[in-house]
């Protein structure tokens, strides 16, 4: 088939059944579907279909696999690894039209999701039936699930919450042959041998479609309160969730260097928290339960002064206050954008991060003393978002070309950490090259055995996470 055939089965395809899915060929809708925040590969796709149900998304399948045409699912596109990116003209299957909350069950704390519900939709409808969905990052404005728990989202609060799979009651999915699975039936006990619905889970769409996703749901948070901390030397950042977590169980442990709070402050609306200047800043969150609780962080807090860990600190007296304090945190990844960063997304266990971050800045200072290192991250989860913004007047492709070649250094260093070269990013297109970095051969046969299973034909997302 040619394309034109192709577009033209496919709109025949999205206009059976009473909801009848939609087909885009416009050059808007080809570039805009086609990328995700990466921009480093030119969008390229063939058609953009956004199916209505789980049934036209099977159809779809079952066409792509008789006609070998590629799908590449596509949710809010905030993607970090280029596993949305479509640049071989195959067909973007967005989720945008299927974005209602089918259910919900105050009993079970359970709410069924179609997979183009947007994260904070989730949060919010949480928050309206007085319950909590923890997973929160930066972009949850527009990431949707389908796309969370196809990278299995990290986030702000996993040193409390874990990661997106942990809130996984049950999955529905379309198969890369064609099957509609419902996977776990949202059971929260069901032992009958190896449960699928996580091998969907951070699978970056390479095994077949979610379309339905149930959601476990937590109690609400109690006066979540921050405290900012500026810290002497990156070292002392282990020592301060040492002494706080034997006492206090953190909400959110996340680092970010001077540098980083220089350009959120630039970005215009945040203030700095203080007038110490740090070379490194610590933002804890807990929740303030008590009077007591309260007392205690204060105490915590003298003792890490006392000690020299730290400088400056500040803690917020309201809800208003600790939403500010989070922007300084929130706000570096829109704050840099318009430098062309170069992301990594790593980690180690949280004991190796000083080292392990101390070698990394002197191996990247060292061979590239020109370009500005921004660091930040989960750092109470062990994970570090290592960013290099572009000089100005240097060409986007020669310097992706030269962060590739630092690359090397730095996974070599993740590798001898026994650490991970993509801690909640996904691989996608970006990391593909430095898989062996942390999956053994073993490991990389097993996963291609795994994709052979479900995807025999490689219809689905071809060209990510491994070839
Ligand atoms: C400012 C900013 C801050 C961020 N902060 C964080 C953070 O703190 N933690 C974190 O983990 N991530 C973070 N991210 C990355 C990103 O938001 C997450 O990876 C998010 O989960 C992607 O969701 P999405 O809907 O945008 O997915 P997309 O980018 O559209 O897709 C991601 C992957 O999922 C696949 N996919 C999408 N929908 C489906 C589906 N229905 N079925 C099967 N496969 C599908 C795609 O093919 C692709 O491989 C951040 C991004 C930005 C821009």
């Amino acid at each position: 088939m040619n394309p034109e055939q192709i577009v033209a089965s496919l709109k025949a395809l999205m206009e059976e059944g009473q909801t009848p899915g939609k087909v885009l060929t416009d050059a808007a809708d080809l570039d805009n579907y086609g990328k995700d925040w990466t921009k480093i590969y030119p969008p390229k796709p063939m058609a953009i279909v956004l199916p209505k149900t789980t049934e036209q998304v099977q159809a779809l399948v079952r066409f792509a696999n008789e006609n070998q045409v590629a799908l590449v699912p596509s949710g809010g596109r905030t993607g970090l690894s280029a596993g949305a990116v479509a640049a071989n003209g195959e067909v973007v299957v967005a989720f945008d039209n299927m974005n209602q909350i089918l259910d919900f069950s105050a009993s079970d704390r359970t709410v069924k999701c179609q997979a183009g519900v947007v994260t904070e939709q989730l949060q919010n409808y949480a928050e309206d039936n007085d319950l909590y969905y923890p997973v929160d990052f930066a972009s949850a404005g527009s990431s949707q699930l389908g796309g969370n728990l196809s990278t299995n989202a990290g986030g702000i609060k996993v040193i409390r919450y874990g990661m997106s799979r942990d809130w996984v009651a049950g999955l529905k999915v379309v198969t890369g042959k064609g099957d509609i699975l419902d996977l776990n039936k949202d059971l929260a006990k069901n032992n009958t041998g190896y449960d699928l619905r996580h091998l969907f889970i951070g699978a970056e769409g390479t095994l077949g479609f979610i379309t339905e996703a149930t959601m476990k749901l937590s109690r609400k948070p109690d006066n979540l309160t921050v405290l900012v901390l500026g810290l002497n030397d990156l070292t002392n950042t282990m020592d301060v969730l040492q002494t706080f977590q034997k006492q206090i169980d953190l909400t959110a442990y996340e680092f970010f260097s001077h540098q980083a709070m220089g350009h959120v402050l630039a970005h215009g609306q945040v203030q700095a928290p203080f007038e110490t200047e740090a070379p490194y800043y610590a933002l804890l969150e807990f929740e303030a339960v008590s009077d007591q609780v309260m007392d205690d962080a204060m105490a915590l807090f003298e003792q890490c002064v006392e000690n020299g860990w730290v400088l400056d600190g500040v803690i917020s007296q309201s809800e208003t206050q600790a939403q500010n304090l989070w922007q300084l945190r929130e706000r570096i990844s829109e704050s840099i954008a318009p430098r062309t960063p170069y992301k990594n997304d790593i980690s180690v266990v949280v004991s190796k991060v000083p080292g392990f971050l101390q070698e990394i800045d002197a191996v990247v200072t060292e061979h590239y003393p020109d370009f500005e290192i921004i660091w930040f991250g989960h750092i109470g989860d062990g994970n570090l978002h290592l960013n290099i913004l572009k000089p100005e007047d240097m060409a986007k492709e020669d310097f992706f070309e030269k962060c590739q070649q630092v690359n090397k250094w730095v996974f070599e260093i993740v590798e001898r950490y026994q650490g991970s070269v993509s801690a909640e990013h996904g691989v996608g297109m970006t990391k593909k090259p430095y898989l062996e970095y942390t999956r053994s051969a073993a490991e990389i046969a097993y996963l291609r055995g795994i994709k052979q299973v479900f995807d025999p034909k490689g219809v689905m997302n071809p060209g990510k996470i491994f070839d």
